[in-house]
C-alpha cells in the first residue's frame, strides 16, 4: 500500500496535480474522491480530465450518478453518488461495466457505496488547513 501526500497553494496547482494523474492513468484505474464542499474536487477532476485529453468542461454529475466522457484517450466515468438512495441504483446503471471497464473512474462520495468499491483503487482526500492559508490544500492519495 502506497500513500502520497501533496500540498498545493492555488487552484492551478491542484489542477496540475490532477492533470499529471490523469496523464498517467491506465485503463481500469479507479479513483475515489472525498472532501468538503468547496475544497477543490471539481478543480482536481478537471485536471484529471485534461490529463486524459478531454477538452469539454467537467460538470458535477449531480442528477445522473455518472457522467461519461468519450472524447479523450480513453473513456472517463465521473460518478457522484451523493444522492443515491439505495445501492441497487448502482446495479440499475450497470456500474460493473464502468468499474471494471476500459476507462478511468472517478467516484465522488464513494464512502456511500463502500461495499461495492473495487478492491484495488486509489483513495484521494482533499483537505483545507486555514492556518496555512485560504488557498492551501493537502491532497492525500492512498493506494488500496
Ligand atoms: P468542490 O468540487 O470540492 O465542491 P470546487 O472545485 O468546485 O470544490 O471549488 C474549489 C474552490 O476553491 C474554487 O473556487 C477554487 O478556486 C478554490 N481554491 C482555492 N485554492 C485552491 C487550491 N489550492 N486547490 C483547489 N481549489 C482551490
Ligand atoms: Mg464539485
Amino acid at each position: 500500500m502506497k500513500e502520497m501526500i501533496y500540498e498545493t497553494f492555488s487552484p492551478e496547482e491542484t489542477k496540475e496535480l490532477g492533470r499529471k494523474i490523469g496523464a498517467a492513468a491506465i485503463q481500469g484505474s479507479v479513483y475515489t474522491l472525498v472532501g468538503d464542499l468547496g475544497v477543490g474536487k471539481t478543480v482536481f477532476t478537471q485536471g484529471i480530465a485534461e490529463g486524459l485529453e478531454i477538452e469539454e468542461p467537467i460538470c458535477s454529475p449531480t442528477f445522473t450518478i455518472v457522467q461519461v466522457y468519450e472524447e479523450g484517450r480513453m473513456p472517463f466515468y465521473h460518478f457522484d453518488v451523493y444522492r443515491i438512495g439505495d445501492i441497487e441504483e448502482m446495479d440499475e446503471i450497470g456500474y460493473e461495466d464502468y468499474f471494471y471497464g476500459e476507462g478511468v473512474c472517478m467516484i465522488e462520495w464513494a464512502n456511500l457505496i463502500e461495499e461495492i468499491l473495487p478492491e484495488h483503487r486509489w483513495d484521494i482526500t482533499i483537505e483545507k488547513d486555514l492556518e496555512k492559508g485560504f488557498d492551501y490544500r493537502k491532497i492525500i492519495i492512498k493506494e488500496v
